[in-house]
């Protein structure tokens, strides 16, 4: 049995965690839930999966969610330094992140300082501080094991291949909702547009930025960390029916590809039941359904974010680290309606412009520079 805490399981992935945990009753156990403010459904959740300790980090909702399990042995806590120090708690076996945004960054330190598995799903964690937690990774013998789907497509292509370098690999795309769409058209999109994602039901934040290209960005760097690669052995193509997750090229010019259908609960699964693969009753791929795959090169005239992750990434330093505090704003901004879809790219890359660059950037600089960028970001807003 394993004992998993859920950072985020009010989100996306943590509630298909949890549906994960419920298809493996004997397998996986959850012992720690968190949430941000969703009082009702972590209450919820807790009433029905019994965890150990739970918490919520808006401390508004603490009351409520304390009175609402007061009469079960579940301890509660508030504040985003409870999420962080949980993690050392010696009976968890695996951390999921699942929480979206910067705030991934702090637990998921701790959890690699405990030498925990950990199921990686935020991705901004290594976008933010991807050398620093490669290096404190290895330093603490901890795994992390991808959970966002093209990463996990990576790591399972290349199990059995530890000895044979990687040329380059192949993220795959769906291009989003606005797909082949020009800038004229992108000029008035909406939030309600820009949030029907053709393929895949995420948070709202993942899915500004798959149409944004941002989300491409993001996972160019988590897969530099992840993977100890260059930027020009990362290449994108969009492929929309979302079936190939992504694919490895090796020396000997062989592909490898990992496919399915586009479903978030196989990559948590197979974070959780890692190495080994378990079975379930998860709907199969049926290629009859799929008579064409396509492909087709990222429109990065149009989506220039994905440039602009690329060009971070080159750069180095606490550059990904401030185009992703500026991102951060800009999205939270799009879905109130404070700017326009195309201001995105033009307001990140005006902040990387007015944020002051580190070379060798330590913790502590992380936190400043994501602090001066969201600033500057608030202010161009
Ligand atoms: P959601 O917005 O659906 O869920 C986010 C979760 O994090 C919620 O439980 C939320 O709590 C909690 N949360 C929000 N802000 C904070 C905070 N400041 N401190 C602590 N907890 C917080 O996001 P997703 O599930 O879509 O995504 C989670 C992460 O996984 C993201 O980094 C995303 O990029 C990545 N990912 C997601 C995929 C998907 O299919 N959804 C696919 C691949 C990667 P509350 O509900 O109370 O607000």
């Amino acid at each position: 049995m394993k004992r998993i805490a859920i950072l985020g399981s009010t989100g996306s992935i943590g509630i298909q965690a949890l549906e994960v945990i419920d298809a493996n009753p004997g397998l996986f156990e959850v012992e720690v839930l968190t949430a941000n403010n969703n009082a009702e459904l972590l209450i919820k959740q807790s009433r029905k999966y019994h965890p150990n300790t739970v918490i919520v980090v808006d401390e508004t909702a603490f009351n409520t969610v304390r009175e609402g399990l007061e009469d079960l042995p579940i301890k509660v806590y508030f504040g985003k330094e409870s999420v962080a120090d949980i993690v050392e708690m010696p009976s968890i076996d695996i951390v999921l992140v699942a929480i979206v945004g910067y705030a991934g960054l702090q637990p998921t330190i701790k959890a690699i300082e405990s030498s925990k598995i950990i199921a990686l799903a935020n991705k901004e964690t290594l976008v933010v501080a991807g050398e620093l937690i490669a290096k404190k990774a290895a330093e603490n013998t901890a795994s992390i094991i991808p959970v966002d789907s093209e990463h996990s497509a990576i790591f399972q292509c290349l199990q059995g291949e530890a000895h044979n370098p990687v040329e380059k690999i192949i993220l795959t795309a769906s291009g989003g909702p606005f797909r082949g769409m020009t800038k004229k058209e992108l000029e008035n999109v909406t939030k309600s547009d820009a949030l029907k994602h053709p393929n895949w039901d995420m948070g709202a934040k993942i899915t500004i930025d798959s149409a944004s290209l941002m989300n491409k960005g993001l996972e160019v760097i988590e897969a530099k960390w992840l993977f100890d690669l260059k930027p020009e052995q990362i290449e994108v193509i969009v492929h929309p029916q979302s079936i190939i997750h992504s694919m490895v090229q090796f020396q000997d010019s062989s592909i490898k590809a990992q496919m399915g259908l586009p479903d978030m609960k196989v990559p948590i699964q197979y974070a959780f039941s890692y190495p080994d693969r378990v079975k379930n009753n998860f709907k199969r791929f049926n290629f009859i359904d799929y008579p064409q795959f396509t492909f087709e090169a990222p429109d990065t005239d149009v989506f220039r974010n994905l440039n602009i992750a690329y060009e971070v990434l080159h750069k180095g330093g606490n550059q990904a680290c401030i185009m992703n505090a500026a991102n951060e704003v800009v999205v939270e901004a799009f879905l109130r309606n404070k700017i326009k879809f195309l201001e995105i790219p033009d307001i990140i890359e005006e902040v990387l412009q007015k944020t002051s660059f580190v070379k060798n950037a330590t913790i502590d600089d992380y936190i400043s520079s994501d602090k001066e960028a969201r600033r500057i970001a608030s202010e161009l807003i």
